[in-house]
């Protein structure tokens, strides 16, 4: 093993140390979350706020192991929620920092409780700010408002993209003016919008611009307006000066606070997915290798986005001399990780090393098939491994049913 570019992201964080060397002892499949590569990310975020005085936010929905919140913490203004459970991690893990909320609707009987949690409330549509506006408005919440800016700017990933015909998310101009009254604009504090996915800031300057003209006549009102998230940032080849450029001139052109709320950018390259071949063979032509670890439970968005993870010393399939195609144990016959080529062949018992996987992994991973979840570990700043949680058949049967 030994592929070029394995002592860059996403696995700079083993030093140039082979996988087996360092993870060789831990039970599979286990996630590894790499202390140091968060605090390269968060240094990254934390110039960027510097430099421009915006505020920066961890969405949690990408990344929640709360136990690396205190190395994440002093680059970061606080946390975005999805909903109330978000919210109250983000309150209770990172103390003392600000908690955004976003949901697509609220439910009438958790809002108080919410209200506990989070500082500033973003609704979806002018009737839940109708609904729910005053009470956030009277305990003293920042309240604000999502809108679509109708400006996609990616291709092939439409269950990502917000600003497709007939969205949910987001208030686009038209809604505004059918819901919109003189009371309901005096309940905003600030717009939100959140439009993008992996992209890069020539995307968001695209989208800014749509912005202004949708709801440039708005801006000047409000006291903040949120970029959400699906900014790149921490990515190597990221346009960080345009971006600059684009949160310098909103805060000009609308004497706006301007917060970027991303997940991926946050937890980017910090994590590894550790797993082991327990059976190889072949049927015709195609070489396959059964892993411990599944695609449809262990790394869902695989499946779901989808992507092809990268693997540690393989090449891409027609590479390296040696192609397999590696899937999970599960019964789901597209539970495939996908085709990789090795310089030797795979053998029962080699560990294999997924990088990139503390974003939408732990967080979304799941029990089907009965498969266990991998236990968590952290590869510490000092270089130490530390085991946060491991998980048996009570966390399989707990979900289902009375015990
Ligand atoms: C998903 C989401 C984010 C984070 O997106 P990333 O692609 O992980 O950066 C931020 N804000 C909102 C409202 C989201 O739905």
């Amino acid at each position: 093993m030994g592929a070029s570019g394995d002592n860059r992201p996403p696995f700079l964080g083993l030093g140039g140390k082979n996988p087996a060397e360092l993870f060789g002892a831990l039970p599979t499949p286990c996630y590894i979350l790499d202390e140091a590569a968060l605090c390269r990310n968060g240094e990254i975020l934390s110039g960027v706020a510097q430099r421009t005085d915006c505020k920066i936010l961890l969405a949690q929905k990408a990344f929640s192991n709360y136990d690396l919140y205190p190395a994440l913490a002093p680059f970061l203004a606080g946390t975005e929620a999805s909903g109330l459970y978000e919210a109250r991690l983000g309150s209770e893990k990172m103390p003392g920092k600000e908690v955004h909320v976003f949901c697509g609707a609220y439910r009438e009987d958790k809002f108080e409780e919410l209200l506990r949690y989070a500082d500033h409330i973003v609704f979806n549509s002018p009737r839940q700010l109708e609904k729910f506006g005053p009470s956030a408005k009277k305990a003293g919440k920042s309240v604000g408002l999502r809108v679509n800016p109708e400006c996609s700017t990616q291709e092939g990933h439409e269950i990502y993209d917000p600003c497709a015909p007939g969205s949910r998310l987001g208030t686009t101009r038209a809604q505004w003016e059918e819901g919109m009254t003189p009371r309901l604009l005096e309940l905003l504090d600030g717009l939100h919008f959140h439009t993008l996915c992996e992209q890069d800031s020539d995307a968001l300057e695209t989208t800014l611009n749509a912005v202004s003209q949708r709801f440039g006549d708005i801006l000047p009102h409000m006291k903040w307006l949120n970029f959400g998230g699906g900014h790149h940032i921490t990515r190597p080849d990221y346009d960080i000066a345009r971006l600059e450029n684009c949160i310098r001139s909103a805060r000009q052109k609308w004497n706006v606070e301007v917060y970027l709320e991303p997940g991926e950018a946050c937890a980017l390259n910090a994590g590894y997915l550790a797993a082991r071949v327990l059976d190889v063979f072949r049927n015709g032509n195609t070489h396959i290798a059964v892993l411990d670890a599944s695609a449809a439970c262990h790394m869902p968005d695989v499946l779901e986005m989808p992507y092809r993870p990268p693997l540690y010393g393989a090449g891409e399939s027609g590479e390296l001399p040696y192609i397999f195609r590696l899937g999970g144990p599960t019964c789901l016959a597209g539970d495939v990780i996908g085709d990789y080529s090795f310089d030797t062949p795979l053998r029962e018992g080699d560990l294999l090393l997924f990088g990139d996987m503390a974003i939408y992994t732990t967080c979304k991973n799941n029990t089907f098939n009965g498969m266990a979840l991998p236990d968590i570990f952290v590869l510490c700043s000092d270089g130490q491994l530390q085991c946060l949680r491991t998980f048996g058949y009570e966390d399989f049967k707990c979900r289902l049913g009375s015990g």
